[in-house]
Protein backbone atom coordinates (compact mmCIF):
# COMPACT_ATOMS: atom_id res chain seq x y z
CA UNK A 1 0.00 0.00 0.00
CA UNK A 2 1.12 3.32 -0.43
CA UNK A 3 2.30 5.84 1.89
CA UNK A 4 0.04 8.86 2.57
CA UNK A 5 0.96 12.25 4.56
CA UNK A 6 -0.53 15.44 5.15
CA UNK A 7 2.60 17.82 4.13
CA UNK A 8 5.09 16.50 1.16
CA UNK A 9 7.93 19.00 1.02
CA UNK A 10 9.91 18.32 -2.22
CA UNK A 11 13.46 19.98 -1.71
CA UNK A 12 16.02 20.98 1.17
CA UNK A 13 17.23 24.89 1.16
CA UNK A 14 16.28 27.43 3.05
CA UNK A 15 12.63 27.50 1.01
CA UNK A 16 12.10 23.72 1.98
CA UNK A 17 13.52 23.48 6.03
CA UNK A 18 11.42 26.76 6.81
CA UNK A 19 8.24 25.53 4.98
CA UNK A 20 9.40 22.01 7.32
CA UNK A 21 9.91 23.85 10.71
CA UNK A 22 6.19 25.96 10.22
CA UNK A 23 4.67 22.67 9.12
CA UNK A 24 5.62 20.54 11.87
CA UNK A 25 5.33 23.46 14.75
CA UNK A 26 1.58 22.89 13.22
CA UNK A 27 1.66 18.95 13.30
CA UNK A 28 1.09 18.43 10.08
CA UNK A 29 4.02 15.85 10.32
CA UNK A 30 5.26 16.54 7.35
CA UNK A 31 7.93 14.61 5.44
CA UNK A 32 11.00 16.63 3.71
CA UNK A 33 12.37 14.53 0.52
CA UNK A 34 16.20 16.56 0.52
CA UNK A 35 16.76 15.77 -3.46
CA UNK A 36 19.74 15.09 -5.52
CA UNK A 37 22.12 18.38 -3.64
CA UNK A 38 20.89 17.85 0.51
CA UNK A 39 20.74 21.85 1.98
CA UNK A 40 20.05 23.25 -1.72
CA UNK A 41 22.75 25.81 -3.54
CA UNK A 42 23.90 27.15 0.00
CA UNK A 43 25.86 23.95 0.05
CA UNK A 44 28.44 26.01 -2.73
CA UNK A 45 28.27 29.12 -1.12
CA UNK A 46 31.55 29.94 1.45
CA UNK A 47 30.40 32.58 3.47
CA UNK A 48 26.60 34.05 3.49
CA UNK A 49 26.53 37.88 5.18
CA UNK A 50 22.99 39.03 3.97
CA UNK A 51 21.10 36.51 6.27
CA UNK A 52 19.52 38.46 9.10
CA UNK A 53 20.55 37.20 12.70
CA UNK A 54 24.11 36.41 11.79
CA UNK A 55 26.33 39.37 12.20
CA UNK A 56 29.43 37.94 11.82
CA UNK A 57 27.65 35.83 8.68
CA UNK A 58 27.93 32.25 9.01
CA UNK A 59 29.09 29.71 6.20
CA UNK A 60 26.27 28.10 3.66
CA UNK A 61 26.75 24.65 4.86
CA UNK A 62 26.57 25.59 8.35
CA UNK A 63 23.06 27.67 8.04
CA UNK A 64 22.05 24.21 5.90
CA UNK A 65 22.42 21.73 8.64
CA UNK A 66 21.05 24.51 11.45
CA UNK A 67 17.70 24.68 9.29
CA UNK A 68 17.88 20.77 9.02
CA UNK A 69 18.40 20.37 12.33
CA UNK A 70 14.97 22.82 13.35
CA UNK A 71 13.31 20.97 11.16
CA UNK A 72 14.03 17.71 12.58
CA UNK A 73 13.39 18.90 16.26
CA UNK A 74 9.91 19.64 15.59
CA UNK A 75 9.50 16.38 14.26
CA UNK A 76 9.83 16.80 10.22
CA UNK A 77 10.55 13.35 8.46
CA UNK A 78 13.81 14.40 6.38
CA UNK A 79 14.69 11.17 4.24
CA UNK A 80 16.88 11.18 1.56
CA UNK A 81 15.80 10.44 -2.10
CA UNK A 82 14.76 12.49 -5.23
CA UNK A 83 11.07 12.80 -6.28
CA UNK A 84 11.40 11.64 -9.87
CA UNK A 85 7.86 12.11 -10.97
CA UNK A 86 4.79 13.35 -9.86
CA UNK A 87 0.60 12.95 -10.43
CA UNK A 88 -0.76 15.82 -9.65
CA UNK A 89 -4.11 14.91 -11.72
CA UNK A 90 -6.17 14.67 -8.78
CA UNK A 91 -6.18 14.29 -4.81
CA UNK A 92 -4.41 13.08 -3.05
CA UNK A 93 -1.53 13.87 -5.14
CA UNK A 94 1.20 11.04 -5.79
CA UNK A 95 4.66 11.60 -6.01
CA UNK A 96 7.04 8.83 -7.21
CA UNK A 97 10.51 8.62 -5.00
CA UNK A 98 13.95 7.47 -6.95
CA UNK A 99 11.28 5.78 -9.51
CA UNK A 100 9.74 3.15 -7.41
CA UNK A 101 7.89 4.12 -4.61
CA UNK A 102 4.69 6.63 -4.48
CA UNK A 103 3.77 8.40 -1.56
CA UNK A 104 0.42 10.00 -1.79
CA UNK A 105 -0.21 13.41 -0.13
CA UNK A 106 -2.68 15.69 0.49
CA UNK A 107 -0.55 18.75 0.17
CA UNK A 108 2.80 19.63 -1.45
CA UNK A 109 5.27 22.62 -1.20
CA UNK A 110 7.45 22.60 -3.71
CA UNK A 111 11.29 23.99 -2.96
CA UNK A 112 12.81 22.44 -5.37
CA UNK A 113 15.31 25.46 -6.70
CA UNK A 114 17.09 26.35 -9.52
CA UNK A 115 20.19 24.98 -11.21
CA UNK A 116 23.27 26.31 -12.67
CA UNK A 117 23.57 26.95 -16.30
CA UNK A 118 26.31 26.12 -18.83
CA UNK A 119 26.88 27.63 -22.02
CA UNK A 120 26.14 24.31 -24.05
CA UNK A 121 29.39 23.86 -25.66
CA UNK A 122 30.45 20.35 -26.52
CA UNK A 123 33.35 21.29 -24.52
CA UNK A 124 32.02 21.72 -21.28
CA UNK A 125 30.93 17.62 -21.46
CA UNK A 126 34.53 16.77 -22.60
CA UNK A 127 36.16 18.42 -20.05
CA UNK A 128 33.69 18.00 -16.86
CA UNK A 129 35.01 17.11 -13.95
CA UNK A 130 38.84 18.16 -15.46
CA UNK A 131 38.49 21.46 -15.48
CA UNK A 132 35.24 22.63 -16.49
CA UNK A 133 33.13 23.53 -13.03
CA UNK A 134 30.04 25.12 -12.05
CA UNK A 135 30.51 25.67 -8.37
CA UNK A 136 33.85 27.77 -7.77
CA UNK A 137 33.40 27.00 -3.64
CA UNK A 138 33.31 23.15 -4.74
CA UNK A 139 36.55 23.16 -6.68
CA UNK A 140 38.65 25.98 -6.27
CA UNK A 141 40.25 24.51 -3.78
CA UNK A 142 42.01 22.77 -6.71
CA UNK A 143 42.98 25.77 -8.70
CA UNK A 144 45.67 26.63 -6.25
CA UNK A 145 48.27 28.86 -7.35
CA UNK A 146 46.90 28.25 -11.16
CA UNK A 147 45.03 30.98 -13.75
CA UNK A 148 41.07 29.78 -14.10
CA UNK A 149 38.38 31.63 -15.86
CA UNK A 150 35.10 32.51 -14.64
CA UNK A 151 31.78 33.27 -17.52
CA UNK A 152 29.35 35.52 -16.83
CA UNK A 153 28.82 39.44 -15.10
CA UNK A 154 26.03 38.53 -12.59
CA UNK A 155 26.60 38.66 -8.86
CA UNK A 156 27.17 34.75 -9.11
CA UNK A 157 30.13 35.35 -11.26
CA UNK A 158 31.49 38.91 -9.14
CA UNK A 159 31.37 36.37 -6.39
CA UNK A 160 32.99 33.49 -7.35
CA UNK A 161 35.61 35.53 -8.99
CA UNK A 162 36.53 36.85 -5.90
CA UNK A 163 36.64 33.84 -3.90
CA UNK A 164 38.77 32.06 -6.66
CA UNK A 165 41.10 35.23 -6.41
CA UNK A 166 41.77 33.89 -2.88
CA UNK A 167 43.16 31.02 -4.55
CA UNK A 168 44.28 31.41 -7.88
CA UNK A 169 47.11 33.39 -9.50
CA UNK A 170 45.23 34.99 -11.50
CA UNK A 171 41.11 35.17 -12.66
CA UNK A 172 39.78 36.15 -16.02
CA UNK A 173 36.48 36.95 -15.82
CA UNK A 174 34.73 36.71 -19.17
CA UNK A 175 31.81 39.20 -19.96
CA UNK A 176 29.60 39.04 -23.30
CA UNK A 177 28.84 42.79 -22.94
CA UNK A 178 30.66 45.69 -22.16
CA UNK A 179 29.31 46.15 -18.78
CA UNK A 180 29.18 44.26 -15.25
CA UNK A 181 25.37 43.57 -13.81
CA UNK A 182 26.74 42.78 -10.52
CA UNK A 183 25.55 44.79 -7.64
CA UNK A 184 27.78 48.23 -7.09
CA UNK A 185 29.47 46.17 -3.98
CA UNK A 186 30.21 43.06 -5.84
CA UNK A 187 31.84 45.35 -8.50
CA UNK A 188 33.78 46.95 -6.12
CA UNK A 189 35.11 44.30 -4.42
CA UNK A 190 36.43 42.89 -8.20
CA UNK A 191 37.46 45.73 -9.51
CA UNK A 192 39.60 46.84 -6.79
CA UNK A 193 41.61 42.96 -6.32
CA UNK A 194 44.41 42.80 -8.69
CA UNK A 195 44.31 39.37 -9.30
CA UNK A 196 41.11 39.27 -11.53
CA UNK A 197 41.26 40.66 -14.74
CA UNK A 198 37.85 41.36 -16.87
CA UNK A 199 37.68 40.45 -20.63
CA UNK A 200 34.44 42.52 -21.56
CA UNK A 201 32.41 41.63 -25.01
CA UNK A 202 34.36 38.39 -25.32
CA UNK A 203 32.43 34.92 -25.90
CA UNK A 204 33.84 31.42 -25.04
CA UNK A 205 34.30 29.26 -28.48
CA UNK A 206 35.85 26.04 -26.75
CA UNK A 207 38.01 25.47 -24.66
CA UNK A 208 41.93 23.15 -25.66
CA UNK A 209 44.09 20.74 -23.69
CA UNK A 210 45.02 17.47 -23.60
CA UNK A 211 42.87 15.52 -21.37
CA UNK A 212 42.47 18.80 -19.21
CA UNK A 213 41.67 22.37 -19.56
CA UNK A 214 44.59 24.16 -20.90
CA UNK A 215 43.29 26.97 -22.78
CA UNK A 216 39.78 28.92 -23.86
CA UNK A 217 39.60 30.12 -27.26
CA UNK A 218 37.34 33.35 -27.24
CA UNK A 219 35.96 35.97 -29.81
CA UNK A 220 35.82 39.45 -29.03
CA UNK A 221 33.22 42.20 -30.33
CA UNK A 222 31.52 39.15 -32.07
CA UNK A 223 29.85 40.41 -35.26
CA UNK A 224 31.48 43.96 -35.05
CA UNK A 225 34.07 44.92 -37.81
CA UNK A 226 36.95 44.88 -34.99
CA UNK A 227 35.55 41.40 -33.99
CA UNK A 228 39.17 39.41 -33.09
CA UNK A 229 40.15 35.49 -32.13
CA UNK A 230 41.71 35.63 -28.69
CA UNK A 231 43.38 32.74 -26.74
CA UNK A 232 43.91 32.79 -22.78
CA UNK A 233 45.84 30.20 -20.96
CA UNK A 234 44.35 28.88 -18.30
CA UNK A 235 43.51 25.67 -15.84
CA UNK A 236 40.21 26.31 -14.50
CA UNK A 237 36.71 27.37 -16.13
CA UNK A 238 34.07 28.46 -14.13
CA UNK A 239 30.61 28.38 -15.33
CA UNK A 240 28.34 31.28 -13.27
CA UNK A 241 25.33 32.68 -16.00
CA UNK A 242 22.52 32.31 -13.95
CA UNK A 243 20.10 29.41 -12.99
CA UNK A 244 16.90 26.92 -14.63
CA UNK A 245 14.18 26.37 -12.15
CA UNK A 246 14.03 22.44 -11.18
CA UNK A 247 9.96 22.71 -12.61
CA UNK A 248 10.49 19.51 -14.96
CA UNK A 249 8.69 16.64 -13.07
CA UNK A 250 5.45 19.36 -12.37
CA UNK A 251 5.09 20.71 -15.49
CA UNK A 252 1.71 18.84 -17.00
CA UNK A 253 0.32 20.19 -14.39
CA UNK A 254 1.90 23.17 -13.02
CA UNK A 255 1.80 26.32 -14.79
CA UNK A 256 5.05 28.29 -15.35
CA UNK A 257 6.32 30.72 -17.27
CA UNK A 258 8.45 30.70 -19.96
CA UNK A 259 11.66 30.04 -18.59
CA UNK A 260 10.01 27.32 -16.23
CA UNK A 261 9.96 29.18 -12.98
CA UNK A 262 6.54 28.38 -11.24
CA UNK A 263 3.84 30.91 -11.15
CA UNK A 264 2.01 31.45 -7.97
CA UNK A 265 -0.94 33.42 -7.38
CA UNK A 266 0.34 37.08 -6.41
CA UNK A 267 1.19 37.53 -3.16
CA UNK A 268 1.07 34.35 -2.36
CA UNK A 269 2.81 30.57 -2.92
CA UNK A 270 -0.59 29.29 -4.47
CA UNK A 271 -0.28 27.57 -7.91
CA UNK A 272 -2.66 26.85 -10.34
CA UNK A 273 -3.73 23.39 -8.33
CA UNK A 274 -5.68 23.85 -4.61
CA UNK A 275 -2.92 21.99 -2.45
CA UNK A 276 0.17 22.56 -4.19
CA UNK A 277 2.17 25.77 -3.04
CA UNK A 278 5.57 26.58 -4.50
CA UNK A 279 8.41 28.37 -2.83
CA UNK A 280 12.28 29.08 -3.12
CA UNK A 281 13.68 29.47 -6.54
CA UNK A 282 11.69 27.27 -8.54
CA UNK A 283 9.07 30.21 -8.18
CA UNK A 284 11.40 33.75 -8.17
CA UNK A 285 12.76 34.74 -11.44
CA UNK A 286 13.37 38.60 -9.77
CA UNK A 287 14.72 37.89 -5.63
CA UNK A 288 16.71 34.81 -5.56
CA UNK A 289 17.71 35.49 -1.96
CA UNK A 290 17.78 32.33 0.96
CA UNK A 291 15.99 35.14 2.85
CA UNK A 292 13.43 35.61 0.46
CA UNK A 293 13.25 31.95 0.23
CA UNK A 294 12.63 31.11 3.77
CA UNK A 295 10.22 33.85 3.71
CA UNK A 296 7.71 31.72 1.09
CA UNK A 297 8.55 28.41 2.39
CA UNK A 298 6.60 30.02 5.32
CA UNK A 299 4.02 31.10 3.83
CA UNK A 300 3.69 27.77 1.73
CA UNK A 301 3.63 25.78 4.96
CA UNK A 302 0.76 28.57 6.38
CA UNK A 303 -1.06 28.11 3.70
CA UNK A 304 -0.78 24.23 3.77
CA UNK A 305 -2.03 24.05 7.15
CA UNK A 306 -5.16 26.45 6.10
CA UNK A 307 -5.98 24.05 3.18
CA UNK A 308 -5.99 21.04 5.00
CA UNK A 309 -8.55 22.66 8.08
CA UNK A 310 -10.85 24.40 5.48
CA UNK A 311 -11.11 20.56 3.56
CA UNK A 312 -10.85 18.94 7.12
CA UNK A 313 -8.49 17.21 5.80
P1 LIG B 1 22.21 36.75 -13.33
O1 LIG B 1 21.09 36.29 -14.17
O2 LIG B 1 22.04 37.95 -12.49
O3 LIG B 1 23.49 37.03 -14.24
C1 LIG B 1 23.88 36.12 -15.23
C2 LIG B 1 25.11 36.65 -15.92
O4 LIG B 1 25.55 35.67 -16.84
C3 LIG B 1 24.84 37.93 -16.71
O5 LIG B 1 25.96 38.78 -16.67
C4 LIG B 1 24.62 37.40 -18.12
O6 LIG B 1 24.99 38.28 -19.12
C5 LIG B 1 25.58 36.23 -18.16
N1 LIG B 1 25.17 35.23 -19.12
C6 LIG B 1 23.98 34.58 -19.20
N2 LIG B 1 23.97 33.71 -20.23
C7 LIG B 1 25.19 33.82 -20.81
C8 LIG B 1 25.80 33.21 -21.92
N3 LIG B 1 25.18 32.28 -22.65
N4 LIG B 1 27.05 33.56 -22.25
C9 LIG B 1 27.72 34.51 -21.53
N5 LIG B 1 27.21 35.13 -20.46
C10 LIG B 1 25.95 34.80 -20.11
O7 LIG B 1 22.60 35.46 -12.47
P2 LIG B 1 23.42 35.36 -11.12
O8 LIG B 1 23.52 33.90 -10.89
O9 LIG B 1 24.64 36.14 -11.16
O10 LIG B 1 22.45 35.98 -10.02
C11 LIG B 1 21.12 35.48 -9.83
C12 LIG B 1 20.44 36.23 -8.70
O11 LIG B 1 21.05 35.89 -7.45
C13 LIG B 1 20.56 37.74 -8.84
O12 LIG B 1 19.36 38.32 -8.41
C14 LIG B 1 21.69 38.08 -7.92
O13 LIG B 1 21.59 39.39 -7.42
C15 LIG B 1 21.52 37.05 -6.79
N6 LIG B 1 22.80 36.76 -6.11
C16 LIG B 1 23.09 37.43 -4.98
C17 LIG B 1 24.27 37.20 -4.30
C18 LIG B 1 24.52 37.94 -3.03
O14 LIG B 1 23.83 38.93 -2.79
N7 LIG B 1 25.44 37.50 -2.21
C19 LIG B 1 25.28 36.24 -4.79
C20 LIG B 1 24.88 35.60 -6.03
C21 LIG B 1 23.70 35.87 -6.64
P3 LIG B 1 24.07 39.54 -19.54
O15 LIG B 1 24.23 40.57 -18.46
O16 LIG B 1 24.65 39.90 -20.82
O17 LIG B 1 22.66 39.02 -19.65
Amino acid sequence: MNEKVRCLIIGSGPAGYTAAIYASRANLSPVLYEGMEPGGQLTTTTEVENFPGYPEGITGPELMEDLKKQAQRFGTDVRFGMVTATDLSSSPYKATIDGEKTIEAETIIISTGATAKYLGLPDEKKYAGSGVSACATCDGFFYRKMTVAVVGGGDTACEEATYLAGLASKVYLIVRKNYLRASKIMQERLLSNPKIEILYEHETLGLTGDGVVQGANLVKRRGQSDESQVHIDIDGFFLAIGHTPNSNIFKPWIVTDEVGYIKTISGTPRTNIPGIFASGDVADPHYRQAITAAGTGCQAAIEAERFLSENGL
